[in-house]
């Protein structure tokens, strides 16, 4: 077990409807110690990667991102949610819905922020349907940029975005994956 699937394994707790919560030391209260690890071991799985700036969704993706970046050390973006439907031209936009919220958000992200001279890796906490990084990368593909890779907390195993982010050729570094959890025992089993 590494130490994200340790921490997961001691403070996550399971939800009914495929939820985990980890709100003791990443969505609520944030261990920035921990931040730091995942960072550094991100860092060491993009090494060979040339990656100028790190793009991320409000609100839980801004603190593990921005921490990460510091090894990187490269400037963080973060796409913003916006419920406006008359969202002028100076910005790039996706429809994203919301795996927790089951609702629909616009995410936004200035032109003056993401180009196509931008190499980008892409951060968030959770993976499960793809729906918030489907959004990410078409704003990437908006700008022009190129998605270096794609780094994520905790991948939930069992729902699909996984397949289908890694059967699109992006390079997905999942520090957690969550193969399967019952919210009767509190059990969770990760992939090895
Ligand atoms: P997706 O778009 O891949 O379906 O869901 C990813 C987004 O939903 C993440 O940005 C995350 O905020 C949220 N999310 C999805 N599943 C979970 C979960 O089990 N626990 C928590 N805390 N957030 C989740």
């Amino acid at each position: 077990m590494n130490f994200l699937e340790e921490r997961i394994g001691k403070d996550g707790i399971v939800r009914e409807g495929n939820v985990l919560k980890v709100d003791s030391f990443l969505n609520h209260q944030m261990d920035i110690r921990l931040f730091e690890q995942m960072g550094e071991e991100w860092k060491r799985r993009f090494a060979g990667r040339s990656i100028n700036k790190i793009l991320t969704i409000e609100a839980s993706g801004i603190g593990i991102a921005c921490i990460a970046a510091q090894y990187f050390d490269v400037p963080v973006v973060f796409a913003k949610k916006s419920k406006s439907i008359n969202i002028a031209g100076d910005v790039y936009v996706a429809e994203v819905e919301s795996f927790t919220h089951k609702n629909v958000n616009q995410v936004i992200v200035s032109r003056d922020f993401l180009g196509p001279e931008d190499r980008v890796l892409i951060i968030d906490d959770f993976l499960a349907n793809g729906c918030a990084l489907q959004g990410l990368i078409s704003i990437v593909e908006q700008a022009g940029g190129i998605v270096e890779g794609i780094g994520i907390a905790v991948e939930k195993g069992f729902q699909n975005g996984g397949k289908m982010i890694r059967d699109m050729g992006y390079q997905l570094e999942s520090l957690a994956i969550v193969d399967a959890m019952d919210p009767q025992t509190g059990k969770i089993i990760f992939r090895e």
